[in-house]
């Protein structure tokens, strides 16, 4: 169906950070297919994970124990704030599954009345009815019918806005540390903090969605712990497969219980092809040395995308994000730069609020940031100045 408006430009292979067109032009690629493929392309790790579950079991759905599901399960709870895992598809699911999550932990702790959920301004939950609702982008939800009910959007980082939203009928409030379609747009730590205030003092949920900042990317497993507080749910995806399709929640004990058997599911959640990559995803991202190595590199990227805009004054307005979730707004369409850095085979991401998103493999070299740098200069250079 005619839902993307592609790039005509079609790859055979990856090599790390590399992508490859059947004619062998090599593409750096800072976007990973959506800040998806944390570890490159064709790692070996991934790949000796993926063929030797598949020649084992693929699939048996959630009537029946997944062994690998509980050990993915048990790394994620060792390693966050969570205590249970539920297991999906994609982004949009596991926010679905903290929609419905929060609206079920008041209707069981007494207070039914509760089910509003507050979002905010630029967010990206994902493309089903109930996310494009919380999402509230007027573009996305045209011609979609009456959105679902129960969000109320205020804008991003304006805490008084937050407290004058909170009503009787609040159940949570859900938001990204740091967004991504909307333009790279980093909450503060102080911010998230006084959210996490608020909703401990008014009996609601707190809704962290990590599907694009989280997975390592932010520097940090998740983001949540550059701000010192824990979440009470966490919808995450995009890296967590490291390109296999692959999406959860996690949830404090008190904040699943609601989900008792029954009220939720997937055929497909979790399976065992799904969790064996998920798993050596994981383990890869938490090899000693491999965040700080992000740190390092999320610097390097910075101060790279700094000089350029020192270089290109005319074009880049500001410099955004946190790690490797980086962003250049620019004075043009960002489009424009995106076809540029094509031109110099770079792949980059555009974004909303005239933003163009760099977001490489969490292994990108130090040479590869540098021949990336190079190469959108000079994407740049070739980009035509707004008239003044
Ligand atoms: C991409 C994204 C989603 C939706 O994920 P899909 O896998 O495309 O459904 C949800 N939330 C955030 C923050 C995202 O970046």
């Amino acid at each position: 169906m005619g839902t993307y408006a592609r790039q005509n430009l079609v790859f055979e292979r990856g090599e790390g950070a590399w992508l490859i067109t059947p004619s062998g032009d090599r593409y750096l690629d800072f976007a990973s297919g959506i800040a998806v493929n944390v570890l490159g392309h064709a790692h070996p790790r991934l790949v000796a994970a993926l063929t030797e579950q598949a020649g084992k079991l693929w699939h048996t759905s959630n009537l029946y124990r997944v062994e690998g599901q509980e050990r993915l399960a048990e790394r994620l709870v060792a390693s966050t704030f969570a205590d249970r895992v539920f297991f999906c598809n994609s982004g949009a699911e596991a926010c679905e599954a903290a929609i419905k999550a929060s609206r079920r932990y008041q209707f069981v702790s007494g207070k039914p009345e509760r089910w509003r959920i507050i979002t905010f301004t630029g967010a990206f939950h994902g493309r089903t009815l109930a996310t494009i609702a919380a999402g509230g982008n007027a573009k996305y939800l045209e011609g979609f019918g009456p959105a679902v009910e129960g969000f109320d959007q205020v804008p991003f980082g304006d805490l008084e806005a937050v407290e004058q939203a909170i009503g009787p009928e609040t159940a949570a409030i859900m938001i990204e540390p740091t967004q991504g379609e909307g333009g790279v747009n980093v909450a503060s730590a102080e911010f998230l903090r006084a959210l996490r205030a608020l909703c401990d003092k008014h009996g609601l949920l707190l809704v962290f969605d990590e599907v694009q900042c989280g997975m390592g990317r932010a520097g940090t497993l998740f983001a949540y712990e550059l701000a010192g507080i824990t979440p009470d749910l966490m919808p995450i995806a995009k890296g967590l497969g490291g390109g296999f399709p692959l999406g959860a929640l996690l949830a404090t004990e008190e904040a699943a219980k609601a989900l008792t058997p029954g009220t939720h599911g997937s055929t497909f959640g979790g399976n065992p092809l799904a969790t064996a990559v998920g798993y050596a995803v994981l383990d890869a991202v938490l090899e000693p040395g491999f965040l700080e190595g992000v740190q390092q590199k999320a610097l390097r990227l910075k101060q790279g995308l700094a000089s350029i805009k020192d270089a290109h004054p005319d074009l880049v307005e500001e410099v955004r994000g946190q790690g490797l979730l980086a962003g250049i707004k620019v004075k043009v369409a960002p489009a424009e730069v995106v076809k540029a850095a094509l031109g110099e085979k770079l792949l980059v991401a555009g974004a909303s609020d005239n933003v163009v998103r760099l977001l490489p493999p969490l292994n990108i070299a130090d040479e590869e940031i540098a021949e990336a740098m190079e190469r959108l200069s000079r994407a740049l250079g070739r980009v035509a100045a707004p008239a003044t």
